[in-house]
């Protein structure tokens, strides 16, 4: 189209690597999602919510018995009073959340701090709000946060920063100095946070999640985004949420409002109950972790090196012992002649930069990973 306003934006990396994954049948540990089964009781309370007639439009800030659940949910969790009424929002998912965000606040010409490896919404959401992304990168090979050059790239009309933490592709979690540096950096500004938090509960090592609700300084200027895709294994039902202050919440649902209306209604009772039993979500961290340590212990047996991961569903591994080709060929390699899919990190870059790294989910069945390991052990 001659006047696209996403010119240079191309199909997503994930339907491109699950597509050769199908055509290939390769074994694909490119995309994010489990292949193990979701809580049958939760299924049952889905069904449950239907037969007993909840298949009417909800209201359009989302149920609000869930609304409450979450807000109990967030004070427990992360010692925070939120008002369910006036900061919390239910969504078709947690990238709509962050989309919607984004549209509710930015302006022609604002900057958006970015930072890469990013997943991949965040760059096409600020372009098409006419906005201009601002990229600085996690610093090779700890994915850590470089302060001063964020520093360096606040300007006028910086209007927001997005943040990601348990962080897709890495597995990079902020530490009490990424906060404090962010405290700093954003105190006596009107520069916005965009907290992706979708992966809350899949946090590994006994580390706590630095969840932006926790700090008030920083909730009162933030976004914060979830998705039940995540914390009940199903990314399928597209379902999420998002809290707030009260004053950006009600930018953030005139948006909202009349893009989507309102979510679902059998998922909202049915996840609404289901929220009462904490073990559900509390337990994920510790499943996932024994996941990542499974597939880390089996790629011993290969030529891949591991880059820590601390969270996520997703490790990133360097192939530089084994070959020099760049990684989105040596990915397209994997998946036709050895059978493996994974996701080149260069595609999470604008620039395409390529460290010789590809992402592997390990949100997989123990013998999905098995044999996909014993599939690389013949490179
Ligand atoms: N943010 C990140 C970093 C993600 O990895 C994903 C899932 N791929 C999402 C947001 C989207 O979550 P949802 O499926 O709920 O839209």
């Amino acid at each position: 189209m001659s006047h696209s306003k996403l010119p240079d934006t191309g199909t997503t990396i994930f339907t491109v690597m699950s597509q050769l994954a199908t055509e290939y049948n390769a074994i694909n540990l490119g995309q994010g999602f489990p292949d193990f089964n979701m809580s049958e009781e939760l299924i049952s309370l889905v069904n449950k919510a239907m037969l007993n007639g909840y298949n009417q439009y909800v209201h359009t800030n989302g149920l609000g018995v869930l609304r409450e659940k979450l807000a109990v949910k967030a004070e427990k969790l992360y010692k925070t009073n939120i008002n369910p009424e006036t900061q919390i929002t239910v969504t078709p998912g947690g990238t709509y959340a962050i989309y919607t965000a984004l549209t509710a606040i930015l302006q022609k010409d604002d900057e958006v701090i970015v930072f890469e490896p990013a997943y991949d919404s965040y760059i096409p959401n600020i372009i098409i709000n006419g906005a201009k992304p601002v990229l600085v990168q996690l610093q090779f090979p700890g994915y850590s946060i470089p302060w001063d050059e964020v520093k360096n790239k606040i300007t006028r009309k910086t209007k927001a920063i997005i943040i990601n933490s348990p962080h897709n592709p890495t597995g990079m979690v902020l530490s009490e100095t990424d906060i404090e540096e962010l405290k700093s950096i954003t105190q006596n500004t009107n520069i916005l946070i965009v907290s992706d938090e979708v992966y809350e509960h899949l946090i590994f090592d006994d580390i706590p999640h630095r969840s932006i609700l926790r700090y008030p300084e920083l909730l009162e200027r933030s976004f914060v985004c979830f998705s039940f895709g995540k914390t009940y294994n199903c990314t399928g039902w597209k379902v999420g949420y998002c809290i707030s202050s009260a004053l950006l919440m009600k930018e953030f649902r005139k948006v909202h409002q009349f893009n989507c209306f309102s979510c679902n209604s059998f998922v909202q009772y049915a996840l609404a109950e289901f929220l009462d039993n904490e073990e559900a979500y509390l337990f994920l961290g510790n499943f996932i972790q024994r996941k990542r340590d499974y597939l880390q212990s089996l790629m011993k047996q290969t030529g891949f090196n591991a880059i820590p991961s601390h969270g996520s569903y997703f490790q990133c591994y360097s192939y530089k012992d084994i070959s020099e080709e760049n990684d989105m060929d040596f990915a397209i390699r994997l998946t036709k002649e050895v059978g493996v899919t994974t996701v080149p990190l260069s595609s999470f870059y604008q620039s395409k930069k390529d460290d010789k790294v590809l992402r592997f989910c390990f949100a997989k069945k123990e013998e999905t990973l098995r044999l996909a390991s014993e599939r690389l052990q013949n490179l």
